[in-house]
């Protein structure tokens, strides 16, 4: 996983910020709904309270490290919103993890779900612990405690956390141990992200690079571009940048750059992507392999059809914006485009698909997870896919209904299409007592 490229700031709502480089995660979920809320006729007390988590649970995590020394960590859990479901969100272990940035990032979890129509709502959480300094059997202890330290307000039906960064399917293994030894019963569905052997569902680690996939090949259908005809570059060669790109590749597009940390792979010919190895399978290998090498930052400016960042945020900034060639940016990481960046890419008549719909594969393929797991079904690996590629389909369809029916961004109609469903349940549960 890459490192947090979002700052967190103690800034109110309102504070002035300069939108194309610090805006903390907090900001730019807040500042997402004001913005879809002025497009449609929602009550305002419902805004109001979505700018608020509903809860958040602060704890103190002690291991005993390895030298028989003591540490105390701090963890967070932060649920949004779960007017429609259970919370759902990651767990993430970074040295920068605070409250506020739970806060904002469970956030946008409630708008990924519901724009994705999962019967979810938003959560993340975290640990401030650089995982990098444990070992192996520390991250276990750490992850165990925290369990136990959750244990109240976790729950199949509760709020079911994934794997974030720093954290893994192993992790999400002892979690669900954790959780399942206290309470004296096997819950897989606590958590998703597991290894296959105990519940993990097949497809669930290519799911976020073959929903940026799918969504690319929706816009070339949409725009009347074949996808033989359509180059791609994409930015970062991991998990969600290798799968979307070798996908791509197999489905007939002519994927041309490709990069790892180092610098990019550029081919305008076409790169086999089968032959070059992803970041899992061989950290930075890209420029290892390149013939010819060029700048992350000339990657972005290439002149292709699709750009998909798919490395960190806040790489589309005011500096390169008015640079960028591409006629289509699909947003395989998260926020990959600074406030700033999207006006001038609007401006420009660049299509932008945000990352809330483009990548949010990874956590439709959780909601699978979680329903063979209250099931106790496997699904196979096909029936994943197809599935994911019906509610993929499902989710374009409706962002696209907004985006015809009125003069609004991409970013904005799936925005659009979130808010109304949290907002539309909220009226129809009411405000209790
Ligand atoms: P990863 O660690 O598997 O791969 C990251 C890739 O980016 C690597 O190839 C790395 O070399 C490259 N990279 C790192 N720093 C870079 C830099 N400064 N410039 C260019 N390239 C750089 O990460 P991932 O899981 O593929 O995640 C990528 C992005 O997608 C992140 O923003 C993440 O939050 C987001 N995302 C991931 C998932 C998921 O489940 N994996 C789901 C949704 C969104």
């Amino acid at each position: 996983m890459v490192s947090q490229t979002h700052t967190t700031h103690d800034k109110s709502d309102d504070a002035t910020t300069d939108l194309d480089q610090s805006e903390s995660a907090l900001e730019t979920a807040r500042r997402q709904l004001r913005s879809a809320a002025t497009h449609i006729d929602i009550d305002s007390s419902i805004v109001e309270r979505l700018k608020y988590p509903k809860k958040v649970h602060e704890v103190t995590v002690p291991i005993k490290r390895d030298d028989g020394t003591v540490e105390v960590f701090t963890g967070y859990r932060a649920q949004h919103d779960s007017v429609r479901g259970p919370f759902k969100g990651g767990l993430r272990y970074h040295p920068e993890v605070t409250r506020d940035e739970c806060v904002g990032l469970g956030m946008w979890m409630t708008w990924k779900c519901a724009v994705m129509d999962l019967p979810f709502g938003g959560a993340k959480g975290g640990i401030a612990v650089n995982p990098k300094e444990l070992s192996p059997e520390e991250k276990e202890r750490l992850t165990r405690r925290f369990a136990q330290e959750l244990r109240d307000v976790i729950g199949p039906n509760q709020d079911i956390p994934a794997p974030d960064m720093g954290t893994d399917p192993q992790t999400m293994a002892w979690l669900m141990d954790a959780y399942s030894m206290q309470e004296g019963e096997t819950t897989p569905g606590v958590v998703t992200g597991k290894p296959p052997v105990v519940g993990g569902s097949k497809g669930r680690e290519e799911a976020p690079g073959r929903s940026v996939a799918i969504i690319t090949r929706l816009v070339c259908e949409y725009y009347d571009r074949q996808l033989e005809e359509t180059t791609v570059a994409v930015q970062g060669y991991g998990s969600v940048g290798a799968n979307a790109a070798r996908l791509l590749d197999d489905w007939g597009a002519t994927v041309v750059a490709i990069s790892d940390v180092n610098g990019a792979m550029y081919d305008p010919a076409g790169i086999d992507t089968a032959s070059v190895p992803s970041h899992d399978e061989e950290p930075e290998a890209v420029t290892k392999y390149a013939e010819s090498v060029i700048s992350n930052d000339e990657l972005l400016t290439l002149d292709v059809d699709v750009l998909i960042p798919a490395a960190l945020g806040n790489v589309i900034t005011t500096e390169n914006a008015g640079a960028i060639s591409a006629d289509f940016v699909i947003e395989g990481a998260n926020g990959p485009t600074t406030s700033a960046a999207d006006s001038i890419l609007a401006e420009r008549d660049i299509a932008v698909i945000p990352d809330i719909l483009a990548n949010a594969g990874g956590v439709t393929v959780s909601y699978f997870e979680w329903l063979q797991d209250i099931n106790r079904r496997a699904w196979s690996l096909e029936r994943v896919n197809d599935e994911l590629d019906a509610e993929m389909q499902a989710a374009w369809d409706a962002v696209r209904g907004e985006f015809e029916q009125r003069d609004v961004t991409w970013r904005d109609a799936a925005y659009i299409v979130a808010l109304s469903r949290i907002a539309e349940a909220h009226e129809a549960r009411g405000l209790w007592p």
